[in-house]
C-alpha cells in the first residue's frame, strides 16, 4: 500500500507517517530526511540540496525525483511507502505515478492534513528534529520521554537551521503556490481525503488509519 502525506510545512506530517509506519509495519520516506542525510555525509546531492534548504526554495523536480527512485527500489519499499513531503510539485506528482506504475503499483491513499495558519507557526516554531532517524519532537504538543534524547534512537534531538522564522515564512509561501496545487491534482483524481490536522496527534492519526481502512475494505490498496 502505498500512501501520501500531504500539508504545509508544520502540518504534522513527519509525526503522522512515523506513526503510521509503525502501524503498517511499511518504511517512511521522507524526502527531507533524504535531503539533510546527504547533507550530513557531504555527499554532491547534500551539497547541491543544500543552496536550495537554507533558502526555504525546492530543490529542483529532476534532482528530488531521481532520489526518490532511488529510494523506492529498495528492497524495504517492495510492500509499499508512506511519503512524507513528496510530492512537492505537480510534476512531482506525475513523475511519482509513473514511477509506481512501472512497479506495477498505484497510489492508494492521499491524505492531506489541513491545518489553520496560526496552528503551523506554533508547531514550527518548538520542534525538534532527530537528525539521525528523522524522528519529529514539539516542546509542548510531542515531546520527547527524556528532554533532549531521541525517543526512538536515543540520539540528541537538533533544531533544524531552516526552522529561523524568516526561511519559514519563504516555506510557507512556496507551499502555498508549488504545493497546494497538488492537493487540487490528487483531488480531481478522486484520491484526496482531507483530515483536520489541527487537532492532537493522537486524534490524527486515529482519523489517518479510518481513512486507510476505509480504503483497505474497499480493496483499493493496489
Ligand atoms: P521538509 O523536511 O519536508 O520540511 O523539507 C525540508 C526542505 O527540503 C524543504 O524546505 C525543501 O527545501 C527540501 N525538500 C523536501 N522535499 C522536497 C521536495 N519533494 N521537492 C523539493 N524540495 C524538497
Amino acid at each position: 500500500m502505498d500512501i501520501v502525506l500531504l500539508g504545509a510545512p508544520g502540518a504534522g506530517k513527519g509525526t503522522q507517517a512515523e506513526l503510521l509506519a509503525e502501524w503498517l509495519s511499511l518504511p517512511t520516506v521522507s524526502s527531507g530526511v533524504l535531503f539533510r542525510e546527504a547533507i550530513e555525509a557531504g555527499t554532491p546531492l547534500g551539497v547541491r540540496a543544500k543552496e536550495y534548504i537554507d533558502r526555504g526554495e525546492l530543490v529542483p523536480d529532476q534532482v528530488t525525483v531521481d532520489m526518490i527512485a532511488e529510494r523506492l527500489a529498495r528492497p524495504d519499499c517492495a510492500n509499499g511507502v508512506i511519503l512524507d513531503g513528496f510530492p512537492r510539485t505537480v510534476a512531482q506528482a506525475e513523475a511519482l505515478e509513473g514511477l509506481l506504475a512501472r512497479m506495477g503499483r498505484r497510489l492508494a491513499v492521499v491524505a492531506y492534513l489541513k491545518v489553520s495558519p496560526e496552528v503551523l507557526v506554533q508547531r514550527l516554531s518548538g520542534r525538534w528534529t532527530c537528525a539521525n532517524c528523522g524522528a519529529v519532537y514539539h516542546e509542548v504538543l510531542h515531546p520527547e520521554a527524556t528532554k533532549g534524547v531521541c525517543d526512538n534512537c536515543g540520539s540528541p534531538l537538533t533544531q533544524r537551521e531552516d526552522d529561523t522564522p524568516e526561511v519559514q515564512r519563504r516555506r510557507i509561501q512556496v507551499y502555498t503556490e508549488s504545493t497546494a496545487p497538488v492537493i487540487a491534482y490528487y483531488r480531481d483524481k478522486g484520491l484526496l481525503s482531507e483530515v483536520d490536522g489541527d487537532q492532537s496527534v493522537d486524534a490524527v492519526q486515529r482519523d489517518l488509519r479510518s481513512v486507510i481502512t476505509a480504503v483497505q475494505s474497499q480493496g483499493g490498496a493496489g
